[in-house]
C-alpha cells in the first residue's frame, strides 16, 4: 500500500538506523552523511521550489539544490511535464530515439564548440570517456588536473598533488592503484609558472589537461582569465587536449558556461547535472572530428546500457529551453547579488559568480581566493556550528564549508531575505 504523503512516517532517527544496517555510513554518497558538519542525515519525502520537506514534516529552504543540478527549483512544473510524457511512452528502449537527438541539436546548434555529443549516466562518466578519448586520440597515457578540483571518482581523477609542484600526484583513496595515480599530474591553480614548468615537464606525454574553469568543488575559486588563457596555449603548443569539465558551471554562469564567458574553446567539453533536468545523466562533447573516435566510428570504446535515457533527455530539454533566453540567468544574478550585499554587510567570507555561492562561515578576507592552498587556512572553522544554527531556523546550507551553495529560479527575494536574517541572528549569537 503507497504511504499516505499527510501521515508522519518513521523519524529520521530511526530511518537513519534503519539504513545504516544496510547501506555503508547510511548514505549513498558521502558528504549526505552530514559528518562535515557533525549531524545526522534528516531524510527528504519530497521537495518543491525552493523547499524540502523532511520526514519529520519540517520546511527548508534549500540553498544546496541538490548540488547543483536543480537551477529551476524543485519539482519544476514544465520539467514535471516533459518527464511525465516521457515517461507514459515508456522509458529506456536499447535502441536510437529522437529525445537525446533533439537536445543534442538544441545544444551544438548554441554552442559550435559542442558539434558532436554523447551522452552518458553521471558527470563522472563523462569524465572518464573524455579522459579516455582524449587518451585514444593523442596515443599518449598522461593527465593534467589541478589541486582543488573535483571531476567525479574515476580512478585517474582521485589524486592529489604528491610533494613538490606539478609533480605525479598520488592517490586520493584506497583502491586506487599507484600506477593509476604515476599517470596524473597535479598542478596547483592560479600559478602560471607552476604551469609552464609542468608542460616543460611532461608537455610531449600530456594527453589531456582537464580544468574545472570555474573551480567549485573546493568552495568557489574563480581563475583569472590570464590562467586558462595560458593553459590554452600550452595545450595547443604540446598537442595536448584541453578538456573543460563544466559538469556545475554548464549552462549555470549562463547557457555556454564558462566556455562562452571566457571565450576560450575547450577541446573537449565534460556536462552533468543541469543537462538532465535533475534526472541522471551527463555528457561530453566536442568538434565532429575528435568525436569520431570514438565507437562505432573509431577505436575508443565507450556504451552505455542506459545512456541517453529518454526521462532525462526529455526533462534536459525543457530546462534548457527555458535556459536558453537568459532571462532566468539574470534573474538569478540579481538574487545573488542582493545575497551577496546582505552576507558582505556582516563580515563574512564569501565568493559567489551568479548563482553559485561559497559561504565557508569564516571572517571575510581580502581579495579574491584562486587556490585550494590559500583557501585551507582558518575557513570553515566555524561552519558547523553556522549550518546547525541555520538549519534549527529552517534553512538548509551545503552540509559542508568546502561544498558551494546554488540558487534556483524558485527562490524569491524574500527567501534570500530570510537567510540574510538567519545569518545575522547566527552571527549575533556568536559574539
Ligand atoms: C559533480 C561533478 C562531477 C561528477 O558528476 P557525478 O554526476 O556526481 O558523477 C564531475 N565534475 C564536476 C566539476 C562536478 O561538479
Amino acid at each position: 500500500m503507497p504511504v499516505d504523503p499527510m501521515q508522519p512516517g518513521p523519524s529520521a532517527e530511526e530511518l537513519f538506523a534503519r539504513a545504516l544496517a544496510v547501506t555503508p555510513g547510511g548514505v549513498h554518497s558521502p558528504v549526505r552523511a552530514l559528518a562535515a558538519v557533525g549531524g545526522r542525515p534528516f531524510f527528504t519525502r519530497r521537495a518543491q521550489g525552493a523547499f524540502l520537506e523532511d520526514s519529520d514534516g519540517r520546511r527548508l529552504l534549500d540553498f544546496c539544490m541538490a548540488f547543483g543540478p536543480l537551477v529551476l527549483g524543485h519539482a519544476h512544473p514544465q520539467v514535471a511535464a516533459a518527464a511525465s510524457s516521457a515517461l507514459a511512452d515508456g522509458w529506456s528502449y536499447g535502441t536510437a530515439e529522437p529525445y537525446s537527438l533533439e537536445l543534442a541539436e538544441f545544444i551544438a546548434a548554441r554552442l559550435p564548440w559542442a558539434e558532436s555529443i554523447r551522452f552518458v549516466n553521471s558527470g563522472t562518466e563523462a569524465v572518464m570517456s573524455a579522459l579516455r578519448l582524449a587518451r585514444g586520440i593523442t596515443g599518449r597515457e598522461r593527465l593534467l588536473k589541478f589541486e582543488g578540483c573535483y571531476h567525479g571518482h574515476a580512478d585517474a581523477m582521485l589524486i592529489r598533488a604528491g610533494s613538490g609542484l606539478a609533480g605525479s600526484g598520488v592517490a586520493d583513496s584506497a583502491g586506487v592503484p599507484a600506477a593509476v595515480a604515476a599517470d596524473t599530474v597535479v598542478a596547483p591553480l592560479d600559478d602560471v609558472a607552476a604551469l609552464e614548468d609542468c608542460f616543460a615537464r611532461h608537455g610531449p606525454r600530456l594527453a589531456a589537461a582537464i580544468i574545472e574553469p570555474l573551480p567549485a568543488n573546493h568552495g568557489l575559486l574563480p581563475q583569472r582569465p590570464e590562467f586558462l588563457q595560458r593553459l590554452r596555449e600550452l595545450c595547443s603548443c604540446h598537442g595536448s587536449l584541453l578538456i573543460f569539465d563544466e559538469v556545475i558551471s554548464g549552462f549555470r554562469v549562463g547557457f555556454g558556461g564558462m566556455a562562452a564567458a571566457t571565450g576560450i574553446r575547450p577541446d573537449l567539453v565534460t556536462w552533468g547535472k543541469i543537462i538532465g533536468g535533475g534526472f541522471p545523466v551527463g555528457a561530453f562533447a566536442g568538434p565532429r572530428e575528435l568525436m569520431a573516435r570514438l565507437a562505432p566510428l573509431g577505436r575508443v570504446y565507450q556504451a552505455g546500457t542506459l545512456s541517453a535515457n529518454p526521462l532525462a533527455m526529455r526533462a534536459g530539454l525543457a530546462t534548457l529551453q527555458l535556459l536558453e533566453s537568459g532571462d532566468i540567468h539574470r534573474q538569478l544574478e540579481a538574487l545573488g547579488a542582493r545575497l551577496e550585499a546582505r552576507v558582505h554587510a556582516l563580515g563574512l567570507h564569501f565568493a559567489r559568480v551568479g548563482s553559485l555561492f561559497w559561504l565557508p562561515g569564516g571572517q571575510a578576507r581580502p581579495g579574491v581566493l584562486r587556490s585550494a592552498a590559500q583557501g585551507d587556512a582558518g575557513l570553515g572553522t566555524r561552519y558547523a556550528l553556522l549550518f546547525r544554527r541555520l538549519l534549527d531556523a529552517g534553512i538548509y546550507l551545503p552540509p559542508s564549508p568546502m561544498e558551494i551553495g546554488f540558487l534556483s529560479a524558485a527562490h524569491t527575494a524574500a527567501d534570500i531575505d530570510h537567510l540574510g536574517d538567519a545569518l545575522a541572528a547566527a552571527d549575533a549569537e556568536r559574539d
